[in-house]
């Protein structure tokens, strides 16, 4: 068997792995590129294999990053079948149609303003080629084993990084051969998920490494949060929260609840504005069987939040002048609803602005991150007078320790490990960590590279 590296090297975006046979190819994940400039590009770029000649797909968990190729790849002639859980199914329901209304709004945009070298910019896919591609779904149960196609025997077990995440076992049968697949990794004590689920065999592993070189260090995010709220409503500002609609949402949401509850914030109203976040909430909530979260538990984040729909509501928002939190997407501030908040509250110095994981390079919320004093949205440049913060103890992937920590629960002996999904410096430290701790075989692959496994 062959495992060909299609994306997801050096870079936190864009993963796809190719297994193949003489007679079979199964792709594991199908993530677009997003953040800078360069890495978007390669969306366009035609796809290192004919989509036709690849019999299944099987994905780790539902974050664009790893499945917002999808309709693309269904448009350009993939005919098999999608495998995932249940959880990631549902949420790809939400996040791909969405996707896809990006993609369109994109190429209006473009076209309205000519920038782009076309005459009539086209998007990637359409919100029809989502829906499209989402008919070749078929979902399975954590533990189940099942053979997407003949020889290639499949079953994910939890990754403890969002609803429905997974890690992807595959035995070659002919050769008794397994590799994993990491996908993305949770925490060991999140407030959320569960801890992910120890790996016990693998003959090849692939592992990720967003945070490779760092650690989340010891603050504990409830008291960190808090801080930062009750400083903010002190000089009496909004909080908003940038925050991936999938996820951290929800445990923002409910870590928010939890500390008025614990009344170490003031009972402040609470806004949840993404449409899509709201969807991914009420699904987190019927799979409350996956999760810490209890349906009770659940309910309270629901009875207390504003959930804000419609484009009216959101914008009868930024005339809010009294304290309040308000949660949006995009998590990295790279489009969403939160740009407009942001346009609103950046120049004021009283709001705060928290980041709540990791910040792709090239991206808005990067560059906040990192200190600039003026950002450009909408083709346009805003003072930066706000607090930032970047809580990366809020992230939904474990650091190194972490990951450290998780192979080594596990029985796992495997004879190699590449190293992916991190930029360039954060895989490269992992792999030398994984080799001293274990004298493990580690790799960084390269872009295309193809390895027998
Ligand atoms: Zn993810």
């Amino acid at each position: 068997m062959k495992l060909r590296f299609l994306g997801g090297t050096g870079t936190v975006t864009g993963s796809r792995y190719l297994l193949s046979d003489d007679n079979h190819r199964v792709l594991v994940d199908c993530g677009m590129y997003q953040g800078v400039k360069t890495l978007r590009r390669r969306n366009w770029a035609k796809f290192p294999v004919d989509p036709s000649t690849i019999d299944a797909v099987v994905l780790t968990h539902a974050h664009i990053d790893h499945t917002g190729y999808l309709p693309a790849l269904v448009k350009q002639g993939f005919t098999g079948t999608i495998y995932c859980t249940h959880g990631t199914h549902d949420l790809c329901k939400v996040l791909l149609p969405d996707a896809g209304h990006l993609q369109e709004e994109d190429a209006k945009y473009a076209y309205r303003k000519k920038f782009s070298r076309h005459k009539h910019p086209e998007p990637l896919f359409t919100v029809q080629d989502a829906w499209e591609a989402l008919t070749h779904f078929k979902s399975q149960n954590y533990h189940e084993t099942f053979e997407p196609v003949k020889g290639f025997e499949v079953s994910f077990t939890p990754a403890g990084h969002i609803l429905g995440s997974a890690c992807v076992h595959v035995r070659y049968k002919p050769s008794n051969r397994t590799v994993v697949f990491s996908g993305d990794v949770g925490r060991q004590d999140d407030l959320i998920m569960r801890p992910p689920e120890p790996i016990q065999k693998a003959d090849v592993l692939v592992c990720e490494s967003t945070y490779g070189d760092r650690l989340h260090g010891d603050t504990d995010p409830e008291t960190e949060l808090a801080e930062i709220v009750n400083t903010t409503v002190g000089r009496g500002g909004i909080v908003l929260i940038p925050s991936f609609a999938v996820g951290r949402a929800q445990m923002l949401l409910y870590a928010i609840h939890k500390l008025m509850r614990e009344d170490r914030i003031p009972r402040l109203p609470v806004f949840l504005n993404s449409p899509m976040a709201i969807k991914a909430t009420e699904i987190f909530c019927r799979y409350h069987k996956e999760h810490k979260l209890t349906a009770q538990q659940c309910g309270v984040i629901d009875s207390h939040t504003e959930f804000v729909r419609s484009v009216e509501e959101s914008i009868k928002l930024d005339s809010i002048r009294y304290p309040c939190i308000i949660v949006s997407a995009s998590g990295m501030a790279s489009g969403g609803r939160v740009l407009h908040h942001l346009k609103t509250l950046l120049p004021n110095h009283r709001n705060s602005v928290v980041f709540a994981g990791f910040q792709a390079p090239g991206t808005r919320g990067d560059r906040m991150v990192a200190g600039v004093d003026k950002v450009k949205i909408h083709g346009e440049y805003w003072p930066v007078r706000a607090e930032v913060h970047n809580m990366n103890s809020l992230s939904a992937h474990g650091d190194y320790n972490e990951l450290l920590q998780w192979l080594e629960q596990g029985s796992l002996q495997p004879s190699k490990v590449y190293v992916t999904h991190g930029e360039m410096l954060a895989s490269d430290i992992m792999r030398q960590r994984i080799r001293d701790k274990f004298g493990w075989d580690a790799e960084v692959p390269e872009l295309f590279q193809e390895v027998e496994v």
